[in-house]
């Protein structure tokens, strides 16, 4: 419980103030006004897990294929205008809440496209999962997508820059992009990332695995 406005403190009503001679004064004394606010409060979604990443990087497919949520599919960006929450049952441990957070592009963070408007609901999570549509790594600049997301989630807050992230690279169904997946792991000169594809299943077992793990490493911490 907390208070956000303090009522006033009661008057004392005249039987208070009544003696042997005086039973019903026509005195009491008033209370005082209470706190008076106007408040915006704003509902933040708690999830363990929030799932970053561009649109189409296949967010909404990842959450539909580990949760049963059934948010909004296409292969258009914007199709999820609401942030999507979905339980997930690892099958060990506590199943625990992933939340896929739409519209993060370049410029978010100034109101771009759906802005930051959902980041706030991934402030709170103990975890985020960075997606990538491996299909859209090019040999130029690999990190494009997955450095454009960290710049964005850094200009809203440094809690969110901070918080552990778990990449993932999705639509390895596609052909040619093991050679994509190559480019990225060279350019990120560490091979600590996972790859999927949320639309077969392939490798989404493993994630949630590992999702589960490091929640409840966090929880033992
Ligand atoms: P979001 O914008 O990040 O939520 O992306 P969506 O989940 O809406 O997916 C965007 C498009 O990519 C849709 O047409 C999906 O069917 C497609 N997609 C998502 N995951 C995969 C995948 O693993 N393989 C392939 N081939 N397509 C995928
Ligand atoms: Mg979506």
């Amino acid at each position: 419980t907390y208070i956000i406005a303090q009522g006033g403190k009661g008057g004392r009503g005249n039987k208070r103030f009544a003696t042997a001679t005086n039973r019903a004064p026509r005195y009491s004394q008033p209370g005082l006004p209470g706190v008076e606010l106007k408040l915006k409060l704003e509902l933040k979604l708690l999830a363990d897990v929030g799932i970053v990443g561009l649109p189409n990087a296949g967010k909404s497919t990842l959450i539909s294929r580990i949760s049963a949520a059934r948010p909004k599919i296409a292969d258009y960006p914007f199709t999820t205008l609401t942030p999507t929450l979905g339980m997930v049952d690892p099958g060990f441990g506590e199943p625990f809440a992933v939340a896929d957070i739409p519209g993060l592009i370049e410029g978010a963070h100034e109101g771009t496209g759906l802005g930051i408007t959902f980041l706030k609901h991934v402030e709170r999570t103990r975890l985020l999962v960075h997606l990538v549509d491996a299909s859209g790594i090019d040999q130029e600049s690999p990190l494009k997508a997955f450095d454009l997301i960290n710049n964005e989630l850094a200009k809203y807050s440094e809690t969110l820059a901070g918080k552990e992230q778990i990449i993932v690279l999705n639509k390895i169904d596609l052909t040619g992009t093991e050679t994509r997946v190559d480019y990225f792991k060279h350019a990120l000169n560490k091979d600590n990332f996972l790859t999927i594809s949320a639309a077969t299943g392939e490798g989404c077992d493993h994630l949630v695995n590992i999702m589960a793990e490091r929640l409840s490493q966090e929880i033992q911490e």
